[in-house]
């Protein structure tokens, strides 16, 4: 949500109230989308990770492209999400809002391009333009963008395409010269809460039966509302709320020489499953001390592992930020041991070795 001062007008204008977080970035696009002939390119690539809101976003822009109340100065929000277009696009009834997707394949193909490239031509049916949003683009096979780029070259004035992407490295150059990247960034995890909540209020119920869980899930997805959103709803929810109680036990007993030994029981202990169960264990060690050792050096830092800054705050004093930068150097070195198939168990020990 953000609040913007159109050209020629002293109200305030509510822009993309339905995208949480990516604030300069929704006013960039708002200052395109409000001038009296939006000087928007003809495509976007859409960045971001899993989760955090590009087909939100490609939803929201179409509206506000084709809102009847784009240049309403009175209108509050741009878009409105009141008047017909907008409300057609939400419902996913607009025929000139076409989704592309890897249709449970593995990847965009060159055929679905050439449905898209047949079909640019027919003139829209209802709106004044006609909007790709297309799923997966970082999927989409080197044939495939080879046959977008001849719509992307010459597009009918009224096209309007925005290609999501988790990487956009994976996209041809000559893709990436004619739309310009979006790049969405990871949420904070207050945003990432309340993008949750928007996008389904009844995940208000699981906060209030099990906040700690609810707050775990959340940092795990490090800015992922999807993600989070993808966490609670299944299995992994239980394992990762394990996993950090193990962490967080393990910086309380590094913090305390004199329980050295007790610390090899317990990471012998949640760390000897598999190869891969004790590398990912000492990754969520190595995010957890990670936060420690940044607010020792400043106190206002973004935390990653702990959503409780006071307990954090607390443990982190227990250390010196020598001690934490030793016990760091260790976990990485050990999971990189690991990622070269090493012997767990004695790379466990060699790790504890260290510090
Ligand atoms: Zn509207």
């Amino acid at each position: 949500m953000y609040n913007f001062v159109p050209k020629g007008c002293e109200a305030l204008k509510e822009i993309f109230p339905k995208i949480i977080g990516n604030e300069e970035l929704c006013a960039r696009l708002a200052r395109s989308l409000l001038a009296e002939n939006p000087d928007l390119p003809h495509a976007y690539i859409i960045e971001g990770a899993y989760g955090t809101g590009k087909r939100t976003l490609a939803v929201e822009l179409a509206k506000a492209l084709v809102c009847e109340n784009r240049t309403n100065t009175d209108a509050p929000a741009l878009p409105c999400n009141s008047c017909r277009n907008c409300r057609n696009i939400s419902r996913g009834a607009c025929p000139d809002v076409i989704e592309i997707g890897t249709d449970g394949k593995a990847s965009v193909g060159v055929d679905a391009i050439r449905e898209l490239r047949r079909d640019v031509h027919i003139y829209p049916n209802d709106l004044e333009r006609k909007i790709y949003i297309i799923n997966d683009a970082h999927t989409m096979t080197v044939q495939a963008q080879n046959a977008l780029l001849l719509t992307l070259e010459e597009p009918p004035a009224y096209a309007f395409i925005l290609l999501l992407c988790e990487n956009s490295a994976l996209m041809l150059e000559t893709i990436k010269s004619r739309a310009p990247i979006i790049r969405m960034k990871p949420l904070s995890p207050e945003d990432t809460e309340r993008a949750m909540l928007l996008s389904d209020p009844s995940l208000e119920t699981k906060k209030r039966t099990d906040p700690a869980l609810f707050d775990d899930v959340i940092m795990s997805a490090d800015g992922s509302a999807g993600l989070a959103i993808d966490l609670l709803s299944g299995k992994e929810a239980a394992k990762i709320a394990e996993a950090r109680r193990a962490s967080e036990k393990f910086c309380i007993l590094a913090a305390n020489a004199a329980k050295k030994a007790e610390l090899l029981i317990h990471v012998t202990e949640v760390c000897t499953s598999t190869r891969e169960t004790a590398k990912d264990q000492l990754e969520s060690f190595a995010l957890a001390v990670r936060d420690l050792a940044l607010l020792k050096r400043d106190g206002d830092t973004a935390l990653r592992f702990f959503s409780d800054r006071e307990k954090a705050t607390h443990l982190s004093d227990s250390f010196s930020l020598r001690k934490l930068l030793l016990i760091s150097d260790a976990l990485l070195e050990a999971i990189s041991a690991l990622e070269r198939n090493s012997n767990t168990r004695l790379t466990l020990i060699s790790m504890l070795s260290k510090f």
